[in-house]
């Protein structure tokens, strides 16, 4: 560009000698040590394939619903921020979701988002989160993002419930100041003991998140618990009933905590679009439970499906996902040939003692049940 220095020819004489040195040792010098040492989260290219890797539901909204959604849309003022606040997104989630009376609820851009948030402010020189493992990957990530300290309590390895000697002494030992548990879990698919679930809240000093992100899939929350116990805080999403690209989740609890979280929050982290199609959904609830009602159903046809295949042992899921174990050895050779045969599912292999030879997978549309199926028998033959 004719007229503007460039940088080089700009920067004054003395402050060359102050900015050299390779990117890389800067990096070393510049960049925590701990995130150095992670792994990006990988999200594999799944273009073109049958994707039963993510808990995402196959359908799309039926084609007169999309239409007034769009129509929604165009009332959207995209020059203006969003309310900061989403009073009339959050009132519709309060009553549509049957939030108690006495709690508050926040939002975040996806769940993931408000597990960073709590614990940005629970993060405290020593603090430590807890949670059993295996389970979701971010309760550990963001543990170690916030600076804490995280423990990883196993699972039982035969039915993956809770062990509750091993998690009351763990709180006890550790004395976390928060404990994540799925509700259902991931990658297990399974509701945990609710009695064990009590005897941590009553046990613990430090707070107790209740995921449910998969509740839509299970007869069972804790939602009803949250006036009585002041130290319960509980978190949904709607990425796994339709809407993941909506990035949102809520998270409901005593107004003492959710008014320190909100102020760590960025001011306008829930887009315009999201908002108003989080309302337009919350106004045709109808349509989404009917799709997960038929995920339910096919939830099942997939279980008897699997569990009936040679070698291979499938867990029993609240979720909109079946964890399953194939014969010894075979994991990622079978986990590659899907991949080859256009199927993606979850390899889970290696990623914890407990998940030796698993692999994860989503419930899709029948057709996509049948194809993953068709290829796995295929593949075992
Ligand atoms: C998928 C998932 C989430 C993340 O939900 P988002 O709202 O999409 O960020 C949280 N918890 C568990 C257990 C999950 O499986």
């Amino acid at each position: 560009m004719p007229g503007l220095p460039s940088f080089a020819s700009a920067r004054p004489q003395g402050v060359e000698r102050a900015v050299k040195g390779t990117t890389g040792g800067r990096v070393q010098r510049l960049i925590r040590p701990e995130v150095r040492r992670l792994n990006a989260y990988h999200v594999p290219d799944s273009a073109g394939m049958v994707k039963l890797d993510a808990m995402e539901s196959p359908y799309p909204w039926p084609g007169d619903l999309m239409d007034a959604w769009l129509a929604a849309l165009g009332s959207v003022t995209v020059n203006r921020y969003p309310d900061p606040a989403a009073v009339r997104l959050r009132s519709r989630l309060r009553a549509v979701m049957g939030v108690p009376e006495g709690s508050d609820i926040l939002l975040g851009n996806g769940s993931d988002e408000l597990i960073q948030l709590i614990l940005l402010c629970l993060s405290r020189p020593g603090a430590t989160v807890l949670a059993p493992e295996p389970s979701f990957v971010m309760y550990r990530l963001l543990a170690l993002a916030a600076g804490m300290s995280f423990v990883g309590v196993p699972l039982r390895g035969d039915d993956f419930m809770l062990d509750p000697a091993a998690m009351l002494a763990a709180v006890k030992a550790h004395r976390p100041s928060v404990v994540f548990l799925a509700y259902p879990n991931n990658p297990t698919g399974n509701l945990f003991q609710e009695d064990v679930v009590r005897a941590i809240l009553e046990s613990t000093e430090g707070l107790v998140v209740m995921d449910e992100a998969y509740t839509p899939f299970a007869d069972s929350s804790f939602l009803a618990a949250l006036p009585a116990q002041p130290n319960l805080l509980l978190m949904r999403t709607v990425s796994k009933m339709g809407l993941a690209g909506l990035r949102l989740g809520w998270l409901a609890g005593d107004p003492a905590w959710i008014n320190e979280f909100d102020k760590l929050r960025l001011p306008y982290n829930i887009n315009v679009l999201s908002q108003i199609s989080a309302e337009f959904a919350l106004d045709h609830m109808q349509a989404l439970m009917a799709q997960t009602r038929k995920i339910r159903e096919d939830r099942e046809r997939l279980y008897n499906a699997l569990a009936s295949l040679p070698g291979v042992t499938v867990w029993p899921s609240e979720a909109n996902f079946l964890l399953f174990r194939l014969p010894s050895g075979r994991a990622v050779e079978i986990f590659q040939g899907l991949v080859s045969r256009g199927v993606l599912v979850k390899n889970l292999h290696a990623s914890h003692p407990l998940l030796t030879d698993c692999l994860r997978v989503t419930v899709g549309t029948p057709e996509e049940n049948a194809a993953f199926l068709d290829c796995l028998r295929a593949l075992l033959r």
